[in-house]
């Protein structure tokens, strides 16, 4: 038993976390052990204090990651056991302030658990976003499946193109994800290649689409991160569903289009 107090606003997070792993389960985006979720949780832990006999385990992290509090699902757990089990299947952990061990404070109950093998590039995405001042706390990846589709089609190697064809396909897809969709060419899962541009990705699109694989998002809080990912895979489907009617759709008139960003001041 771990004896840290959790703050009430991290308990929010947590009953957060297994309400989207809900909605990510029905989508089916979140298959077998597929998908991690992360947040920075350190600025809700200013007024806690440790016990003094917590263990650490040995690890080397980035020295800009000391003393920071993270919340993060565990390697070769599935997501989907966030919804009723997730003290089993995801951790707080706490990384000391020499960056080279953690303690899980919280959860991590499943037996051998460790945190996700994405670990480093969550950490690699959070500090950046940490040296940014950036408000976003959360990192997000799941499988959405209209857009892996999409990132198979040739469309995926003009990011112009395939922005304005999702934009246009509905108002809301203008409006909520106003930045857009980032083509991330094809890298191998877990390589320092794939953060670095998913970061580079995150500096002027909401959304970074890893070719042929799944989604990342940065967003606040989760709930900000499903929405990105709800309303982008909206555009990917509806484009997928008209093609697949033997139609090219005919789209929201650029005009139309620009009124849009005017009212909403894209
Ligand atoms: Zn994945």
């Amino acid at each position: 038993m771990k004896d840290v107090h959790i703050p009430n606003a991290v308990k929010l997070v947590l009953e957060q976390a297994s309400e989207i792993a809900g909605y990510l389960w029905e989508r089916e985006w979140i298959e077998r052990n597929g998908g991690n979720l992360s947040v920075d949780l350190t600025d809700h832990f200013k007024e806690v204090s440790l016990p003094p006999d917590l263990s650490y385990i040995d690890k080397e992290f980035p020295k800009e990651a000391a003393n920071l509090y993270l919340y993060i699902t565990g390697a070769s757990c599935y997501l989907r056991r966030l919804i009723d089990k997730i003290d089993q299947a995801s951790c707080i952990m706490h990384i000391n302030k020499n960056a080279d061990g953690y303690a899980i404070i919280w959860g991590g109950e499943m037996q051998d658990f460790v945190p996700t093998s994405e670990l480093a590039s969550h950490l690699t995405i959070h500090l950046f976003n940490k040296s940014q001042n950036s408000p976003n706390k959360v990192v997000l990846h799941a499988h959405p499946s209209e857009l892996i589709v999409l990132s198979h089609h040739k469309i995926f190697q003009d990011e112009q193109k395939l922005n304005q064809s999702i934009w246009k396909m509905c108002p809301e897809v203008r409006v909520y994800v106003p930045r857009g969709i980032h083509c991330t060419p094809y890298a191998i899962t877990q390589s320092d290649d794939l953060a670095l541009m998913t970061i580079d990705a995150f500096k002027t699109r909401d959304v970074a689409l890893w070719e042929k694989h799944g989604a990342t998002i940065t967003a606040p809080t989760i709930e900000k991160a499903w929405d990105f990912m709800d309303v982008a895979n909206k555009g990917a489907k509806l484009l997928l569903m008209a093609w697949s009617a033997g139609f090219e759709p005919e789209g929201i008139s650029d005009k139309e289009l620009k009124s849009l960003e005017k009212l909403f001041n894209l």
